[in-house]
């Protein structure tokens, strides 16, 4: 019997593209055949940053499809970007399969799609194929979605998911807690947004029951009260590109790798490695404010001052600042995160806190500076710092800035205390233990291919 072709649709956004990317690469070096379908748009990024070295593998054909985002429509609204996909891609895909089908011979027996990308498996049982829910986020996310209906019956929501009062959330004892303020679906937009997101991930709740496999980015010791809430979710997580012994792929802008470099010219354990994904924005006094906080701390620092993350970042430096911290700080476009992490230099990670980065910072045995944005973000704060203890939060002040001196005053809080480096290399241990041989991620990673090659 021929290798197993396997199509997967990721969800159009950089932190859905890179994970799933990586499961590809994986099921590449398993010998299955793989057509990863972008949005054109995307696959235009790709191609644009994508360098000869970092080459995607021969065995991976890319391929695109339109998202369906018109003339007018903003992309970046997740709203505008989740209905067009919706209505247009479908229909594409089935076609698209048809095609592989007719003109290759080289029949499709599985569609991977990305839990937004949820109809997938519908397109899947149509034409009577493998149909698989790819899960980015943390499992404590998917417990939550499937809880939607209950805290709206609970009253601690509306229909719409606005919250009803202000409280703290917390599902199941070793949850994280959060304010009710940011529950994933609200603050990403206004109540157009939220009200999109919300039928989202209802219509989510039902593609991921007709799924045959539902598979995330995790481990379960890192989230067993979560794990336990949804137990049909399996995790072959951590998806890194070291244990693959190969590069991360799929980035939309192109990685700066010169300060790996610089970094092998730092002390051991000194650099303050700050990056906040790739949806973040900060307004300009916020971003001054930053840079102003990485200068008091007096360490060496990373930053990944990402294209867009403020208006004109050239002309949002304070004055003086690219000059004064010149020996000591580099700021880069987009770096080559997850080899930055691993790196014996950085001493600790200052994120927005997005699943992938969490991953990415446990999986390095990094302690955290937590400062989220949006989404998913503030129940990954929660785990890093009340569940799992390995991070300290930024917090605002009365005016909604994160001041120059809590950024110094956290960094060396959470540098001082070696006790959050000796529970991140803990965590580390047991996350990095669940993909060696005979770990739970990789009995399930193992599980999942005898399944679809059958
Ligand atoms: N990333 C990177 N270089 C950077 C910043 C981010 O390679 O300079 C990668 C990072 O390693 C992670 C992804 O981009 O895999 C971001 O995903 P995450 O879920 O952390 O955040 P999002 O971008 O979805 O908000």
């Amino acid at each position: 019997m021929s290798s197993p072709h396997v199509v997967a649709v990721p969800y159009p956004l950089q932190g859905h593209v890179i994970p799933l990317l990586e499961l590809s690469q994986r099921l590449v070096q398993r010998g299955f055949r793989i057509t990863f379908v972008n949005t054109e748009f995307n696959h235009t990024r790709v191609m644009n940053a994508l360098e000869e070295k970092h080459a995607i593998g021969d065995q991976i054909r890319l391929v695109t499809l339109p998202d369906g985002v018109e003339e007018g429509e903003d992309r970046n609204d997740i709203g505008t970007l989740t209905e067009a996909t919706l209505r247009v891609m479908p229909g594409k895909l089935e076609k698209l399969i048809e095609d592989i089908n007719r003109e290759d011979g080289d029949n499709v027996s599985c569609i991977i799609a990305d839990v937004n990308m949820g109809w997938g498996v519908e397109v899947a049982e149509n034409m009577k194929i493998k149909g698989v829910i790819f899960w980015p986020p943390a499992a404590g996310l998917m417990a939550m979605s499937f809880s939607v209906p209950k805290l709206i019956d609970d009253g601690i929501i509306e229909k719409d998911g606005t919250p009803v009062k202000k409280q703290m959330i917390q599902l199941a004892p070793g949850m994280p807690t959060f304010n009710s303020d940011f529950f994933v679906w609200h603050g990403i937009g206004g109540l157009t947004t939220q009200k999109i997101i919300i039928n989202l991930m209802l219509r989510n709740n039902e593609y991921m029951k007709k799924a045959e496999f539902l598979i995330s980015n995790s481990t379960f010791d890192l989230e067993p009260a979560a794990f336990k809430l949804v137990p049909q979710l399996l995790p072959i997580g951590p998806l890194l590109a070291s244990s693959r012994l190969g590069n991360s792929a799929g980035y939309f802008w192109p990685e700066d790798s010169t300060c790996l470099k610089w970094l092998d010219q730092q002390q051991p354990q000194s650099v303050i490695y700050a990056a906040f994904g790739s949806y973040t924005v900060f307004d300009q006094s916020q971003f001054q404010e930053l840079a102003l906080g990485l200068e008091l701390t007096n360490r060496p620092f990373l930053w990944v001052v990402r294209p867009g993350i403020t208006d004109d970042a050239n002309e949002a430096y304070p004055e003086g600042f690219q000059e004064r911290v010149a020996v000591r700080g580099q700021m880069v476009g987009w770096a080559p995160q997850q080899k930055v992490l691993s790196h014996p230099s950085v001493a600790c990670f200052m994120s927005h806190c997005g699943w992938n980065s969490t991953m990415e910072g446990v999986s390095n045995g990094v302690p955290f500076l937590c400062w989220p944005y949006l989404g998913d973000q503030f129940l990954n704060e929660s785990y890093i710092c009340d569940v799992w203890k390995v991070g300290l939060k930024l917090n605002k002040n009365e005016s909604g800035i994160i001041t120059r001196e809590e950024i110094k005053n956290k960094v060396d809080q959470v540098l001082c205390d070696e006790s959050y480096k000796e529970r991140v290399l803990k965590l580390q241990e047991k996350t990095m233990d669940s993909v060696r041989e005979g770990g739970q991620s990789n009995k399930n990673f193992k599980n999942f291919l005898d399944w679809i090659k059958a």
